[in-house]
């Protein structure tokens, strides 16, 4: 069914003033009023008439519309009226039946959302895994079916409500009397009144456990990302669709590498010897070693790229790549005959370091003896 304009609902023009619009609605309210007019057809008349008020009736809803439309962008115009009826709710739910959810406490809700915080391994996030985690659950307590009375004795219909959870008050209002329905305040809305309770759950109906539930770790996920798992938060209200666990993955360091995004980082030490002369050497990676030939004269902090070997995109976007990055480690105990084959290095290069012992001192004496 498309919904018709606001503005024809009513009966006003689109440059009409709040005032106008406030005569005709109340014009078109009694008219259409359930309590008054038992013509088929009335109670969504009606319905139309409230909705397109409380959008005509507020200046923000009324330039957003007038701009937009019924398609939004605040889409709470168009399904039911949670949206934000304000005053008006109290005195409508009495004959909106389902429209106005929020104020009816015996309508289904969803139940909560849960949040899980998970501790993985660096690989189980690089390579997914198959796991199980451990959730409290509040389930119906089996010592009492969930009636939340202690077995045998039976609970008492509430004398306030007599049994039905709601109160109906009666409200006069500018287009006549009306009930209002409310939850009873004596039973919480049950309708019945608890004498002697469960000893299990002490009286709740609900007991705390833990549930297993299976987990998924997708292949590639990193630390702070997040799964939803439909349907696992909390249970629902009045047999409402349960909430929905939102695990947050927490990826432990790596002793080795490091992880930007999909790309690995590893670092490489080398002698001195291995960057001046190259070397082919075996290099660790996620997915196993990889042979890597390192030229001659590599410098310290030179980086190389292994292709493919970093991680799998968890949204299936490629793969990253490990970057290796040298680091050239000078030795720290050496033996009398590498100092020796150091210093006869050094002299064939030209560069005479000046070691320990050797002072400035003499080494001023031998460039004055033009050695
Ligand atoms: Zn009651
Ligand atoms: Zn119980």
């Amino acid at each position: 069914m498309s919904k018709r304009d606001y503005y024809e609902v009513l009966g006003v023009s689109k440059t009409a003033s709040q005032d106008e619009i406030k005569k005709a609605y109340r014009k078109l309210s009694k008219q259409y009023h359930p309590d008054i007019n038992k013509e088929p057809g009335a109670d969504e008349k009606f319905k139309e008439i409230a909705e397109a008020y409380e959008v005509l009736s507020d200046d923000t809803k009324r330039s957003q519309y007038d701009q937009f439309g019924h398609e939004g962008p605040n889409q709470g115009f168009g399904g039911g009226f949670g949206g934000g009826f304000g005053g008006f709710e109290d005195i409508f739910s009495s004959f909106f039946g389902g429209g106005a959810r929020r104020s009816d406490p015996n309508a289904p809700r969803k139940g909560d959302d849960l949040q899980y915080r998970m501790n993985i391994s660096f690989e189980d996030a690089v390579f997914g895994k198959q796991t199980e985690i451990e959730i409290p659950s509040e389930e119906s307590c089996e010592t009492c079916n969930g009636s939340g009375a202690k077995p045998g004795t039976n609970p008492k219909t509430c004398e306030t409500c007599k049994g039905s959870g709601q109160i109906n008050q009666t409200v006069d209002t500018p287009f006549g009397r009306m009930v209002n329905r409310r939850a009873c305040s004596t039973c919480q809305g049950t309708g019945k009144i608890i004498i002697e309770k469960c000893t299990t759950c002490h009286g709740s109906g609900t007991v705390q456990k833990r549930k297993k539930i299976k987990v998924t770790i997708p292949a590639g996920v990193d630390d702070g990302q997040q799964l939803r798992v439909s349907g696992q938060g909390e249970a629902g209200i009045n047999g409402g669709p349960p909430g929905d666990l939102y695990i947050v993955f927490n990826v432990r360091a790596h002793k080795e590498f490091e992880r930007d995004g999909d790309d690995i980082y590893y670092e490489l030490k080398l002698t001195f010897p291995q960057a001046a002369l190259g070397d082919e050497i075996e290099v660790p990676t996620i997915h196993g070693k990889v042979k890597l030939k390192i030229p001659a004269g590599t410098q310290s902090g030179a980086q190389f790229r292994l292709k493919d070997k970093g991680v799998k995109n968890v949204h299936g976007y490629g793969q990253g790549h490990q970057y290796v990055i040298v680091r050239v480690v000078t030795p720290t105990k050496l033996t009398e005959k590498q100092k020796q084959l150091l210093r006869d290095f050094a002299e064939i290069s030209g560069d005479i370091p000046e070691e320990q012992g050797s002072s400035l001192f003499d080494k001023i004496k031998k460039t004055f003896k033009g050695e």
